[in-house]
């Protein structure tokens, strides 16, 4: 008998390479023999500060209830997420899982095979995986050398099948904002829709959500993951056209996002005290780290830094951190990122100190 039939797999699927996730607590734990209560997590740009009490009371109140299906849509979340965006529900789709859900059906909604995505890298690696299971061709742009994004180069590498453009603002792993003049040079030129990835916005200067009043091809991003500390229920959102939520709306899979999720998205969402509380802890972090590691630091506008230990070697840097049970981003995972990059979360201020006394250490070896 046969135990495998890579045959039955479509073709689309073979080049794709396994998904790398930050390490997780209980790995590492096991690995060096660590007591899981002590680790410090840096590594995935979760928020430090926990989640919003108001969205853990609104899970357990609702415990009892998880018989019943949520709304299909998930309604009441649109209307809080409407709230706070200042976007009307049409303009808005709320998904599960997290972001990733909605680049989900994005990429189903919108991507036949041969179609072609652009991708300056290094970015999040995720649109590239929704995109070629839908038989996307991914063409990849290089960042400028500052790694700010080329937006000439990402206009050069449009085709007659570019059908959506990924860009990241904050970016993943580099922290730096796309320029607003970039982003409509970008609008107006593409044939195409531009993605606009917001999972870091709260963190930063400015956004891009007014655009989708100027523009009829840009879909933003968000998550609930990040700034509102829901990375475990999985929320995202995104606000798009009406024109395209219509369409959206066709191929949503219905009752995607849970009872317990919404209830916490729509608590989360009006805890303004807590949201403040972690944009604040993530720039005074950033600040902090931007200071005081021995290493070139990227200016980010995001819960995390990029840090080049050059010319020391991230892998062995990541092994230095986890030996002493911080776990911290290998950069290598990013495609175009090279091996002398991490990706750092800001952590509390007790942490941010032992992140940095590490990296002290390590720069002292030179
Ligand atoms: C974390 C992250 C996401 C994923 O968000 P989820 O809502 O947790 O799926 C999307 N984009 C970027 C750039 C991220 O860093």
């Amino acid at each position: 008998m046969s135990l495998s039939r890579p045959e039955l797999i479509k073709p689309e699927i073979a080049g794709i390479a396994e998904y790398v996730p930050g390490k997780s607590i209980e790995d590492i734990a096991r690995k060096y023999g660590l007591d899981p209560a002590s680790i410090i997590k840096l590594g995935s740009n979760e928020n430090v500060l926990g989640p919003s009490q108001k969205a853990v009371e609104a899970i357990e109140a609702h415990s009892g209830k998880v018989n019943i299906y949520p709304s299909s849509d998930a309604s009441e979340l649109v209307e809080a997420i409407s709230a706070y965006t200042g976007f009307p529900a049409g303009n808005i789709c709320a998904s599960g899982p997290g972001m990733d859900g909605l680049l989900d059906n994005l990429m189903r909604l919108l991507i036949s095979t041969g179609d072609e995505i652009i991708l300056p890298v290094p970015t999040f690696s995720y649109y590239e995986v929704a995109a070629r299971a839908n038989g996307a061709i991914p063409v990849h742009v290089n960042l400028n050398t500052d790694l700010s994004l080329d937006a000439d180069a990402v206009m050069k590498a449009e085709s007659s099948r570019t059908k959506v453009i990924f860009l990241c603002s904050p970016n993943n792993p580099t922290g730096k904002q796309v320029a607003e003049e970039d982003l409509r040079r970008i609008l107006e030129h593409t044939r195409g829709l531009v993605f606009v990835d917001e999972a870091y916005v709260e963190f930063s200067d400015h956004n891009f959500s007014h655009l989708v009043n100027e523009y009829d091809n840009i879909i933003i991003g968000r998550t609930l993951s990040k700034a509102f500390g829901l990375a475990g229920m999985r929320l995202g959102y995104g606000i798009m056209p009406a024109w395209l939520k219509q369409q959206y709306m066709k191929i949503a899979t219905p009752f995607s996002i849970s009872v317990p999720s919404i209830v916490a998205g729509v608590a989360a969402l009006s805890d303004s005290a807590h949201l403040q509380k972690s944009i604040l802890c993530a720039r005074e972090g950033r600040d902090f780290f931007s200071k005081n590691i021995p290493f070139k630091v990227y200016e980010s506008q995001a819960n995390f830094v990029l840090v080049d230990v050059s010319p020391f070697k991230s892998k062995d840097v990541v092994e230095i951190f986890l030996k002493k049970g911080i776990i911290i981003r290998d950069c290598r995972s990013f495609k175009g990122a090279g091996d002398s990059f991490v990706r750092v979360t800001v952590g509390t201020g007790v942490q941010n100190e032992k992140v940095v006394e590490v990296f002290e250490e390590i720069s002292a070896q030179v």
